[in-house]
């Protein structure tokens, strides 16, 4: 079944058009080619990227001076829905390139910073990647031990990040290091962000992940050997970096909200196509009651989903004191979404959806990690829930 048309969504036209490109793209150029992606996993399709660079795709949050499509929050979600309902592990690569380091040097960096890297960002010949997580530090990011000390012009870093999105391909590494002395820690007022650019000496890729789903991505660990840095490859103060990883968190995370809901309405898509094709006692089993509830629960949790992902990029494009509960709550609610959705989906197709030769297979696989990433749900519930108590004029 070809994508549903858009309608019921608000958008300029300028905006509407990126989207229906988007829309193409995943049409004629992901989805019939997500399935090679998810199994030849050791390959990163750099061929899909540089389509996605030439389409504007990776510089759509980038100021127009720079080259980029400087499209609105709202617009750029749509699109990154539109990318995942064709293929959710490029739909990853993208947001973590837009939402994350492009927001990094776009808000924290200087005028000379995003001259040097920003329009490479926005063609895709720079792509960039976000390195904060370690094997001791995940939902506690803060807990990071890669050290970047002082040297009398610049900075030396050694350490190991681990799950670093688009790792190993990424020209550029917004990486997340201590700068306070291990003598005197300093917490999360301790970390700073650094652009490491690929082939600076001692600095390097490691081991690839085997992942369960969004196989099409790349996910890789990154060592850090002494790894020189002049301060032109520091963003912003050198305390302050975990603060700014946060700061792109929080939209950023709605990227991910973005991509879970691409794939729930992916597998919805299937899920009808076979629904109305397969036949059981005589008749279509679409016609079956019990189907019938499952695809209308499905299609009604989606569009709840997209629903609280408007609001929650309303309330950050308006800077709404509940924009962080909200981001909170727009991921968690999609990605859990896209795991009923895509389980119900298997479910519709018997026998088949648990074969591989049917995308739903691939669909559920993908959806997990939603739950997953970029802040896993428990924690976004402790967040929402300390957020309802603040709003409510208490303290946590
Ligand atoms: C495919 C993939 C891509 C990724 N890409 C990137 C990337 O590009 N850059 C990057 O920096 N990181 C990336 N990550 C890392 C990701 O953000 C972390 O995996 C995630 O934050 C969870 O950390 P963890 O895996 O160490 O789990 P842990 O933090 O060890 O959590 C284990 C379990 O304990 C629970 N838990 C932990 N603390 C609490 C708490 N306080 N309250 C309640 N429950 C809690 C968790 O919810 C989880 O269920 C990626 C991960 C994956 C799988």
């Amino acid at each position: 079944m070809a994508r549903q048309p858009l309608t019921g969504i608000a958008l300029p036209d300028e905006s509407r058009q990126i989207v229906e490109l988007a829309r193409q793209f995943a049409e004629d150029r992901l989805r019939p080619t997500a399935d090679a992606r998810d199994r030849n996993e050791d390959l990163f399709d750099t061929e899909i990227h540089a389509e996605l660079g030439e389409l504007g795709f990776l510089g759509m949050r980038v100021p127009e001076r720079y080259g980029g499509l400087e499209i609105d929050l709202l617009t750029y979600l749509y699109v990154l829905e539109e990318l995942a309902w064709g293929d959710a592990g490029v739909a990853v690569s993208v947001s973590v390139h837009n939402s994350l380091p492009v927001s990094i040097l776009c808000n924290r960096g200087t005028d000379e910073q995003r001259a040097r890297w920003l329009s490479a960002m926005a063609t895709g010949e720079a792509l960039a990647a976000f390195a904060l997580s370690e094997a001791g530090a995940g939902t506690d990011a803060a807990a990071l031990r890669t050290q970047a000390t002082r040297v009398d012009d610049g900075w030396e870093l050694t350490g190991e990040k681990m799950w670093v999105t688009n790792g190993a391909s990424a020209e550029l590494v917004f990486l997340f290091a201590r700068t306070d002395s291990p003598d005197d820690r300093k917490g999360t007022r301790g970390i700073g962000a650094f652009v490491v650019e690929k082939g600076t000496p001692g600095f390097a890729a490691g081991k690839k992940e085997l992942k369960m789903g969004q196989r099409g991505s790349e996910t890789v660990s990154l060592t850090l050997d002494r790894v020189r840095l002049d301060d032109s490859c520091l963003i912003g103060e050198s305390g302050r970096g975990f603060s700014y990883a946060l700061e792109a968190l929080e939209s950023g995370r709605l990227g991910i909200a973005a991509q879970a809901i691409g794939i729930a309405a992916s597998a919805l898509d299937h899920a009808f196509d076979y629904a109305a094709e397969r036949h059981q006692f005589g008749r279509a089993i679409k016609d079956f009651q019990g189907l019938e509830f499952k695809l209308g629960d499905m299609g009604a949790r989606i569009e709840a989903a997209r629903g609280l992902l408007e609001r929650a990029a309303r309330a950050q494009m308006a800077d709404d004191p509940r924009k962080r509960r909200l981001s909170s709550a727009a991921k968690l609610f999609a990605s859990e979404t896209a795991m009923d959705v895509t389980r119900q989906a298997v479910q519709v197709h018997g026998g088949y959806g648990y074969s591989r030769e049917y995308p739903v297979e691939r669909l559920f696989r993908d959806a997990k990690v939603t739950e997953i990433y970029e802040g896993t749900n428990e924690i976004h519930r402790v967040i929402a829930a300390r957020q309802l108590y603040r709003e409510r004029g208490g303290e946590t």
